[in-house]
């Protein structure tokens, strides 16, 4: 499976910041076996796709419906037409942030896919869910409900983020990454058939370089949802050099 590494810039970054994507783009270059993608604010997509040879530029979120009534959002059609190849769709920030539902991250999924973007959906237990013990029901019910429902599986991604691991600086161990994997692979199985086995499940949660070095080594994922490490090139390449050399 190609390693997919996604980096999401938040509400962080003005135009200056897209100076960065030159320094990653060189180390895509150097990653010619590895999907390398970044996620800026909507305002520097279009921009950041103008700039970006060898990087995937994609969206934070994305609007369930192609146009309409919805002020301030933003449609996957739209994102399409400026060059966008990928969306998050239910980062917990959303969920929490936002009140988005499983129901609506699967029409958001299903709307992204549907328009020809990879959809990257993200699910994650918090600490009081994972110390009772619930970390792996919770996540395997979040995914069978946000899943959208007859995808062109090429175009989906999972990605697991455990609440406690965002921005703590406290990434999952590669045992409890591993333990989720296998729930995850084992809910895509029952779910897509064999396709399900080919469906790329990323970790995502306070990745460094040494994480990501010892994740790759003794954990079964196929990529990486970097947030705050993916603000510079300085943390964002060793990243990428560590995916390459795993
Ligand atoms: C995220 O929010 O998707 C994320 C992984 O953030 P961080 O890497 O900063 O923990």
């Amino acid at each position: 499976m190609t390693k997919l590494i996604v980096g999401n810039w938040k509400m962080n970054g003005d135009q200056c910041l897209l100076a960065e994507l030159d320094t990653i783009n060189l180390a895509a270059q150097k990653a010619p076996d590895i999907e390398i993608a970044i996620c800026p604010p909507f305002t520097l997509i279009a921009i950041a796709v103008s700039l970006s040879d060898d990087i995937l530029i994609g969206a934070q979120d994305v609007h369930h419906m192609g146009k309409g009534p919805y002020t301030g959002d933003i449609s996957a059609p739209m994102l399409r037409n400026v060059g966008a190849r990928l969306a998050i769709v239910g980062h917990s920030e959303r969920r929490t942030n936002h009140g988005e539902t499983d129901a609506l991250v699967r029409a958001k999924a299903e709307a992204a896919i549907a328009h020809g973007l990879q959809a990257i959906v993200c699910v994650g237990e918090t600490m009081i869910e994972r110390a009772a013990g619930q970390h792996i029901d919770v996540v395997t019910e979040q995914l069978r409900e946000s899943c959208p429902e007859n995808p062109d599986v090429d175009k989906l991604v999972i990605a697991y983020e455990p609440l406690w691991a965002i921005g703590s600086g406290r990434s999952a161990s590669p045992g409890d990454a591993n333990e989720m994997y296998a729930a995850i692979r084992r809910v895509l199985i029952e779910r897509f058939g064999t396709k399900g086995g080919s469906i790329r499940i990323l970790y995502g949660g306070s990745i460094k370089a040494e994480s990501t070095a010892s994740l790759f080594a003794s954990a079964n994922i196929d990529g990486m949802l970097v947030g705050g490490a993916s603000l510079s090139a300085s943390g964002f390449v060793p990243i990428i050099e560590a995916a390459s050399l795993a």
